[in-house]
């Protein structure tokens, strides 16, 4: 895929999950995955519904074994019908079965570990029937073993390799509706998988880097290994995956889709490094600002900047900002000082501006 200014996205086919439809250029979405154990269907109910509140398209569950399976059901009929829910299964093909009856929208399967093609086939045949679709999951950990032979570990071919050799028998079945991820744990691995795959088909790609770390860590791996694909067009629907409380991903994974441009709904805070120049005490000053506006839907980018030298210059990229040192404070829109008050009132005088060009409270 060649690379263009303004990223012109990969040509993919849609492909409906619930209400969400990715793929052919609508909005990339946002997933994540619940961590509760499955079993227990109030916590997992609430789970699903705190990641949708913050931010998710999408919200994966894992079908640890049969008992699991039997809460599907329950599972489904308490969340909004309109959020889109997926069941992960590995190992036993049954459980994606009992996915499908109980209303998922969609059925993750990893290629490495569902077993005999018969029983692909079969999840094929029951998600056919019912108009769901399957995404074909490969992960670093789970490739094939005769596919690990041929190439050895952490080799880009070998996840397209496995990826497509799953693919062919969902093809066989007259079964298009497929979504595929091919996550490594290294990126410049997922980078090229990713890109072999894109050559090869045009399902929608679920992208992401497996196993990414830690809060901080993990959100710098995936901003990377995903920003990286990002910009070059590919990706329909993406997760960060965190060691971490799962509520941070949809957040970490908007935030990627603002920095790389793909995403322009929401507020953005930008706020300068601060320098030998800088009078105020700018990093409380941004974080409270980003916190307390992290609830606006509006498209609106928002400076915080720490001096009257070069704050208003560096803010002219931003809609709205402000300014201060010295005991002064500014109000600058594009670009442009329009309001000087007291330093003391910068916060005040920012969140209420803001509230007024967007006509949303703000936190
Ligand atoms: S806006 Fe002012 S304080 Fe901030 S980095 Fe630029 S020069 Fe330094």
């Amino acid at each position: 895929m060649k690379l263009s200014y303004p990223i012109k996205r990969r040509k993919s086919r849609v492909v409906k999950i619930g209400k969400v439809l990715i793929g052919g250029g609508f909005p990339i979405a946002v997933q994540s995955m619940t961590t509760a154990d499955t079993r227990d269907i109030a916590a997992t109910v609430e789970q699903i519904n705190q990641l949708f509140e913050a931010g998710c398209d999408i919200v994966r569950i894992s079908v640890l074994n049969h008992q699991a399976g039997d809460c599907l059901i329950n599972i489904r009929k308490q969340v909004d019908p309109d959020r889109p829910i997926v069941a992960d299964i590995h190992f036993q093909y049954k459980l994606a079965l009992d996915a499908i009856e109980a209303g998922f929208d969609k059925i993750r399967i990893n290629p490495g570990n569902i077993g005999a093609e018969w029983k692909v086939r079969e999840v094929t045949q029951a998600a056919k029937d019912a108009g769901v679709p399957i995404r074909i999951g490969v992960n670093s950990g789970s490739l094939p073993k005769d596919i690990l032979e041929k190439y050895g570990h952490d080799n880009p071919e070998a996840f397209c390799e496995a990826a497509l050799r799953e693919i062919a028998i969902l093809e066989d079945m007259n079964f298009n509706d497929i979504v595929i991820s091919v996550k490594s744990t290294n990126t410049q691995t997922a980078f090229w998988a990713y890109h072999l795959l894109a050559e090869k088909c045009d399902y929608p790609l679920h992208i992401g880097i497996t196993e990414a770390g830690t809060l901080d860590t993990g959100s710098i791996k995936s901003a990377v290994g995903i920003g990286a694909i990002l910009m070059t067009g590919i990706g329909d629907t993406l997760r960060v995956s965190l060691t971490a409380d799962p509520i941070h991903e949809p957040r970490v994974a908007q935030q990627i889709l603002k920095a790389c441009a793909l995403k322009d709904d929401g507020l953005e805070v930008i706020a300068c490094p601060t320098c030998g120049r800088c009078q105020i005490d700018l990093i409380p000053l941004a974080e409270s600002i980003e916190a307390k506006t992290r609830n606006i839907k509006a498209p609106l980018k928002v400076a915080v900047m720490g001096c009257a030298v070069n704050g208003p210059g560096e803010a002219a990229a931003a809609d709205v900002g402000i300014a201060g040192g010295d005991g002064q404070g500014m109000l600058i829109k594009k670009g442009e000082i329009v309001a000087r008050f007291p330093e003391a009132e910068l916060e005040q005088r920012l969140l209420a501006e803001i509230e007024e060009m967007t006509g949303e409270k703000t936190g």
